[in-house]
């Protein structure tokens, strides 16, 4: 199960591929998680991808793609992947190609999440993440059960440093210039599949496993 998860900030792809990677039991692989564990642990690649970060854009392809590839050679990849926020460019939609066929496997398929750009707005700065197990909550949509805490772990919940409203205006301006003609990449190559992502959070699973559900 080879899998690639689309859709633009705030769409639910950390929500969604939570449960992806639980039910299927393959590796969650977010770029935008490796790279803030990266600045949290003050390595070199946090370095070079904080300033990219901090003002909302993307981090260069020769970066990205490198850490991509270190992590989908790895043993615990061989039974399948989900990759979340890579790629975001053509370029590494292509070296995303290559990196498969010279692991002799291909993608199954690209699932992109719809939601209105409107809503993504309202979304994203409301989202509150935990900071001990990095669950998502929305102050609206999906409130914790007690302010401020995590229902799963008990930790403490913060909101992401680039989900201010400024940032975040970047954030969506960048991606959607971004998405489209990826999305026409992986149309032309026959893996894209749309989700609704404008439904209950537990409808928009269903609607995933449902796609799935041929897949082994
Ligand atoms: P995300 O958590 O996916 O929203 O990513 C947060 C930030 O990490 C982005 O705004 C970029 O600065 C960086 N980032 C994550 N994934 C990529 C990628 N595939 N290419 C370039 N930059 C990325």
């Amino acid at each position: 199960m080879n899998l690639v998860l689309m859709g633009l900030p705030g769409a639910g792809k950390g929500t969604q591929a939570e449960r992806i990677v639980e039910k299927y039991d393959i590796p969650h692989i977010s770029t935008g998680d490796m790279f803030r564990a990266a600045i949290k642990g003050q390595t070199e690649l946090g370095l070079k991808a904080k300033s990219y970060m901090d003002k909302g854009e993307l981090v260069p392809d020769e970066v990205t793609i490198g850490i991509v590839r270190e992590r989908l050679s790895q043993d615990d990849c061989k039974k399948g992947f989900l990759l979340d926020g890579f790629p975001r460019t053509v370029a590494q939609a292509d070296a995303l190609e290559n990196i498969l066929a010279e692991l002799d496997r291909q993608l199954n398929f690209v699932i992109n999440i719809d939601v209105d750009k409107n809503i993504l707005m309202e979304r994203l700065t409301g989202r509150r993440i935990c900071k001990e197990c990095g669950a998502t909550y929305h102050l609206v949509f999906n409130p914790p059960a007690k302010d401020g805490v995590c229902d799963r772990c008990g930790g403490e919940l913060y909101q992401r440093a680039d989900d201010n409203q400024e940032t975040v205006q970047t954030r969506l301006e960048v991606n959607m210039k971004q998405a489209q003609p990826l999305m026409d990449f992986y149309e032309e190559k026959g893996y894209l599949r749309h989700i609704n992502g404008q439904q209950d959070i537990d409808k928009v699973f269903a609607d995933i496993q449902e796609l799935l559900g041929g897949l082994q």
